[in-house]
């Protein structure tokens, strides 16, 4: 069975920077760029690996001028990437010359974690993982492909208490509870990328306020149509949960629920993928937009905001310096 997560999805500030920040300084591959489907003026933005292989995916809704979020109760805490053992030295030697805001590196479950954040504030973390270095890499964002992200490791739950999630994850997402360390209990599926769910549960703590930084939902594989039914009729048979009804997101079809410590939850399919509306080659280098909104292009081009401003000819890399020169740090 197909298992494991297949995206994450946030809420960034202005899409410029959300851009720089995860090409440049991560080296992840703009795979598509496309509009949020309920709100065509504004991007949805997603970065992956070479082709956008579900586990590798973390997506963005930018919008230039948002509050930022503030973590509470009910909410993902960490979204971590996976890279290989000797790449730690080489991420925090670059997140000091970036000036990306980063943590000491911790031990957690016997791995070493090195958490840091996006210029929006975004909890994330690399986790080094043995025995990976061979595993493909995108190579062209500026990172080697030996230091390269390997896609997802794992996303973290602030929950209030473990079991109600826990039994969503393992009856309905494909999820055994393998271990447990101080306040966390984790969850794997057995996929090699976004294979892990880990479940932070505090008692009772604050409401979280949705903003920038804050990621917006989490969404969980499924192979195909059939497999989806199959996990929305056992959400609904043994949990009483009812989910949205099928929603096209052109690269996945999706329902979503709300898991009963309040994490908006997502099944999305593997299938058609990235490919279906540009070839390997072209993946993020245009606007792409559902059927239905391409009467309006024009309009909708016109309103959303450069991806590249200050861009004169340096590339990508002197717009990151241009866009963090401006408004770059100081995310806490
Ligand atoms: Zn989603």
């Amino acid at each position: 069975m197909t298992a494991g997560i297949h995206h994450v999805s946030a809420i960034a500030g202005p899409a410029a920077r959300n851009v720089a920040f995860y090409t440049t300084v991560l080296g992840l591959r703009l795979v598509k760029k496309t509009v949020n489907f309920d709100d065509s003026g504004a991007y949805h933005l997603y970065y992956g690996d070479e082709t956008g292989t579900p586990g590798s995916l973390i997506t963005f809704f930018p919008w230039e001028n948002v509050a930022p979020g503030r973590l509470g109760i009910g909410e993902t805490q960490e979204t971590a990437y996976r890279v290989p053992q000797g790449a730690i030295g080489y991420w925090t030697h670059r997140f000091i010359d970036k000036g990306v805001d980063h943590q000491p590196l911790e031990r957690r479950f016997g791995e070493t974690v090195l958490p840091f954040r996006d210029p929006d504030g975004t909890r994330l973390a690399l986790v080094a993982v043995p025995g990976i270095e061979a595993e493909p890499a995108y190579a062209d964002g500026g990172v080697p492909a030996e230091h390269a992200l390997r896609g997802l490791h794992s996303v973290s739950l602030l929950l209030e208490e473990v079991g109600p999630t826990g039994a969503i994850l393992t009856d309905v997402l494909g999820f055994a509870q393998t271990a447990s360390e101080g306040f966390l209990t984790r969850y794997q599926s057995g996929a090699t990328v976004g294979g892990i769910v880990d479940i932070r549960a505090v008692g009772d703590f604050l409401k979280p306020r949705q903003g920038g930084g804050s990621v917006h939902h989490v969404a969980f594989r499924a192979a195909d149509d059939a497999a989806q039914a199959a996990m929305v009729r056992r959400l609904v048979d043994n949990h009483g949960i009812d989910t949205t009804e099928q929603q096209d997101r052109n690269y996945f079809r999706s329902v979503y629920f709300r898991e009963p410590g309040h994490v908006l939850f997502e099944i999305a399919t593997d299938i058609p993928g990235f490919t279906i509306d540009e070839t390997p080659a072209e993946l993020g280098g245009s606007l792409k937009l559902p059927a239905r909104f391409e009467p309006f292009r024009q309009r909708i081009e016109a309103a959303l905001p450069p991806l590249h401003p200050g861009r004169t000819g340096g590339g990508v890399r002197s717009a990151f310096e241009d866009v963090a020169d401006a408004d770059y740090g100081g995310s806490d």
